[in-house]
């Protein structure tokens, strides 16, 4: 598949979480347009505001790295039972840098996985142009 390595790469970015508050580790990779994997892992902090989303890390890094996210994976416990997605926050900093069309796979910690495009999860969000 396709996006095997950024599945690997964000199971492997879990790993690394910073989530000694929540206990929820969660991982992200992006596979960036010019074909680099960048990795992200969930940062909490004792002010719990600060915390940062993996998949954000893993966006704002893809910047970094001089490129812009084509597909983005996150590894995760379930949430109520169900696959978690990225949050709205996440979503919109995907909109902006990787556009509706962008790929986003959530997979849980048992290795089941869904694959849908942002538009799906955002229909209607703020875009430029
Ligand atoms: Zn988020």
């Amino acid at each position: 598949m396709e996006y095997e390595a950024i599945i690997q790469a964000a199971s492997e970015a879990r790993e690394r979480a910073y989530a000694p508050y929540s206990g929820f580790r969660m991982g992200a990779a992006v596979l960036t347009t010019d074909g680099q994997v960048v990795a992200g892992s969930l940062v909490e902090n004792v002010s719990l505001g600060l915390a940062m989303c993996a998949e954000r890390v893993a966006l704002f890094a893809s910047v970094a790295a001089g490129a812009r996210p084509k597909a983005l994976a996150l590894v995760s416990p379930r949430t109520d039972a169900e696959l978690t997605f990225p949050c709205g926050a996440c979503l919109q900093v995907g909109l902006e840098l990787g556009g509706r069309d962008m790929v986003v796979i959530a997979v849980g910690t048992d290795g089941e996985r869904e694959q849908v495009v942002l538009r799906d999860l955002l229909p209607r969000g703020p875009r430029k142009g």
